[in-house]
Formats: structure tokens, sequence, C-alpha cells
């Protein structure tokens, strides 16, 4: 009976557990990925955030990631979609801009330009499509794009002058989401944008107030979203992943300050530039006129103490951020706290992104719960460029060529980034055997357990009786017989 006893002991807990969770990803579930823009990682360090936390004991939380360089919203969110560098997927500024005509489009139109989000690399909602998944996008930098002849299958992308941080938008914006399209339409993938708290980050930096009211509403909507997940039935078969494109840093201001402003550093002349980006930050991009390309580099160089100025092929090779066609010949940065000006400081923003992506500041958060991942799991950081190779696996489709890896985020997986075989396969059909027989042997020994149990006590009521009777003996004997 002992030998028995342990071979359903080894056989019973594989038989419940292997149902409930796979040990291999089966990419059946759905994915949302959801980007609150401008979110640092530490932003839940001074604020009460009970829906983040709980959202961290149930999967998982990265220390913070590192999101590529330049860290502005439309390239970080377009690697965030393809898994590449913002060097090889070619979406290398917010502002589409064209040297020749001068023409620049600021973010929201550049939106529409298909061509220059279309420019070779494929977002991860056109590859699902292709292998026959069904995809959706709100507010995604990117949504707006045909690549290749094919957009998101659905898609609503914001009106113009859109009001990226009213709360009640939100609630509509996750209704649609989960209600529309993943519950009815049963779409397999969405990606989800949030504006905040990149505005407020902005407009009345990092450490204020409106800052903090911004990551409360940010909590209470990921408390929505899960809720809501919940209620309609989503929440076991659904993979939230919550991440962001960059973070955000204060910006010195006062008398103290020497501020960068190009026109004041000798033998500068705008006079010897055919284009420049200048006045986005702590970024700029020049593109001097012919033959002028070192007397503006010599210019410039040492200019101000914490300005840096690369030609592009001289970037750091860290940054991935020299070898596109589109990249100009001239590429400035700031240290954290200053901003780039042309002419004269116009530029008013209390906070700031766009920094080296070395800068902690510039690191968003990341935070992963589904049926996949592991629960209560803090894990160290990783490049943002891992994200989409991570997704693929997820939803169970194939990537595209990428700069990232899926080894260095399967250890968040339940399945460590094993994938199961297909349903007919000779070793998954072993498996189910085994499983099978596994509940089979447990259901006998359940059987046994309540009979012999049940016999146990009728005859350890019959046996007081009988020891009444004075028949303690006989009842001895009877015992022995009845066992095994
Ligand atoms: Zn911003």
């Amino acid at each position: 009976m002992l030998l028995a006893l342990s071979i359903l002991l080894l056989v019973f807990p594989a038989s419940l557990s292997a149902p409930a969770r796979d040990r291999c990803t089966r990419g059946r579930n759905k994915l949302l990925l959801i980007s609150f823009d401008g979110f640092r990682w530490d932003y839940d360090r001074d604020v009460d955030t009970p829906n983040l936390d709980k959202m961290a004991v149930d999967g998982v939380k990265a220390a913070y990631v590192t999101p590529p360089y330049l860290t502005i919203t439309s390239p970080s969110h377009f690697t965030l979609l393809s898994g590449r560098y913002i060097e090889n997927h070619g979406v290398i500024h917010n502002v589409w801009f064209n040297t020749t005509t001068r023409q620049r489009k600021e973010y929201y139109m550049t939106q529409f330009v298909d061509d220059y989000w279309d420019n070779g690399t494929l977002p991860i909602w056109i590859t699902a499509q292709r292998q026959g998944l069904k995809t959706g996008s709100l507010h995604f930098p990117g949504t707006a794009a045909t690549y290749q002849n094919e957009t998101v299958q659905e898609r609503e992308v914001e009106p113009r002058a859109y009001d990226y941080t009213n709360e009640t938008a939100w609630k509509e914006n996750v209704d649609k989401v989960m209600k529309d399209w993943f519950k009815e339409q049963d779409l397999d993938f969405v990606t989800l944008y949030f504006g905040d708290p990149d505005e407020s980050g902005h407009k009345h930096g990092p450490d204020s107030p409106e800052r903090r009211e911004a990551v409360k509403k940010v909590d209470r909507t990921v408390g929505y979203i899960r809720e809501t997940a919940e209620k309609l039935g989503l929440s076991d078969h659904m993979n939230i992943i919550i991440t962001a494109d960059h973070g955000m840093s204060t910006v010195f201001k006062g008398d103290q300050v020497k501020e960068i402003v190009l026109t004041d550093i000798p033998g500068f002349s705008y006079k010897d530039l055919q284009f420049h980006l200048l006045d986005y930050g702590p970024t700029a991009m020049l593109l001097p006129k012919e033959g002028l390309l070192d007397k503006v580099y010599n210019a410039l160089k040492g200019g101000h103490p914490n300005l840096h100025i690369y030609k592009k092929e001289d970037m750091p090779a860290r940054l991935h951020y020299s070898k596109h066609p589109r990249l100009l010949p001239i590429i400035l940065y700031a240290d954290p706290g200053y901003v780039i000006s042309g002419f004269y400081p116009l530029q008013n923003n209390k906070g700031e992104h766009g920094y080296d992506n070395e800068v902690m500041d510039m690191k968003p958060f990341f935070r992963a719960v589904g049926p996949d991942f592991h629960k209560n799991l803090l894990v160290g950081p990783f490049e943002t460029v891992n994200i989409y190779p991570l997704m693929c696996h997820l939803i169970g489709i194939k990537p595209e060529i990428n700069d990232g890896s899926l080894e260095n985020t399967q250890h968040m997986l339940i399945s460590n980034g094993e994938t199961c075989d297909s349903g007919d396969d000779p070793k998954s059909s072993l498996q189910n055997v085994f499983i099978g027989l596994a509940a089979v042997v447990g259901f006998v020994f359940l059987a046994f357990v309540v009979v012999t149990s049940y016999n146990g006590y009728k005859k350890h009521k019959l046996y007081s009786k009988e020891i009444e009777k004075g028949y303690e003996d006989e009842m001895q004997g009877d015992s022995k017989q009845t066992s095994f």
C-alpha cells in the first residue's frame, strides 16, 4: 500500500496542476500592450498606487527598462512595435521634415505621413494579421499609417487638438478596447496609448504635485482596466503589459544656469545651415550647407560645457542613432537639465526628455500580468527592444528581424520561453495520455481513501460497540483481513 501511495503522490500533483498552468506558452492568450507616455520608472515611489502595487503582486515588475535613443515619443513607440533600434527602423524623430523644401510637420501631422512610418520595418500589428490574428490600436503612435498597403484592422486615431489627459475619455477608451474589441470582436492583440503623465511632467515638472496627480490617474485607470477584464471574463486568458516610451527630467532654471543658445557660441551662424531641427528640447540636428560641415562642427565643438556635438557617424555606438540616412550630419544633445535653443531660450517646459538613454530619469516603468507571467516577481532592467520578441512569443507569431531577444525576458514567463507543441504532436499526445492516466489513478486513489476511511469509521464504531459487548479478540482478527 505504501508503494502505491508513493506512486500516487508522485503522479497526483502533476494531474492537478497541468491543465491550469502550462509549462509552455501556447500563444492563445490575448495580449494588451499599454503605454502611459512619459511614466518614469520611479513615479510610484512618492504616490500611493494601490492598483499598480496589486498588479506587481499578481504579476511581474521590472526595476526599470531602457528605452532606445532618441528618448522621445514616436521613435521610442515604434521600437516597442518593432523591436528595432531607431537607426534601424527609421522613425528618427517626432517631426517629419524635408531638408530641400525646409518643410516640417509636428507630431500630430507626422502620424499621417505613411512613408515616414512605412520604411521597411513592419509593426507587430501587420505581422500578426498576416499570421491570422485580429489586431487593434487606439491612439498608439503609428496607428494612422498604412504599412505595405495594410493598416491595423481596428483603429482609432485621435482628432487634432485632442485632450490626452481627460480621465473620462480614458475610461471610454478602455471600454472600447475591452468591451468592443476584445470581448465582442474577439481581437487577439491591441495596443492602447495614454498621453499622461507626459503632459503634466512637461508642464509642471516631474517633481510637481500635478505630476503626482497624473500618476494617481494612471493608477485608477490600471485598476479600471483590470476590473473590466475581470468583469468581462477576459483576465484568465489575457496578458497585459504596461510600459512607456521614456521618463522625464527637471529642466534647470534661474540666473545660475548658463543656457545653451547656439547663436551665443562664437563662430556659429544660421547662415551656414541648409536645414535644422532646433528648439526641440535637449536634442538637435543640423544640415550644414555644402562644404561647411567642418566649419559648423568646429564652431560648436566645446561651445558649451553641457553640450555634446557629434558628426552622425561618430555618435556613440551604444546609442544606435547614427546609421539611418534620415539622420542629419550633425547631432547635438545636452546634459540632463539643459535644453538646446537656436536664437533665444524660448522653451518653457519644466520637464523634458530626449536625453541620453543611460540617464536614469529617462527610464520608463514596466509591469506585466496574466496567465503566462509569473506572480509576484521582481526582475532586473532590460532594454525595451526586447518587448517585441516577448509579445510575438505571447501571441504565438513568428517575429520579423529585430534587435531584441526573448532570452532577455523569458525568465518572467511560467514557460521560461518554451513554446507548446501543436495538439497532434506525438509528444503532446503522450503527455495528454499521461495526464489522463494520472487523473484516473488519482480518482481511484480518492475513491480508495473515501472507502477505507468510511470502513475505518464504521469499523471504529462497530469496534467500540463490540468492546462493550466483549468481542475484542474476534474484531482484531477481522481488521487484518480487510486490510491490503
Ligand atoms: Zn513628451
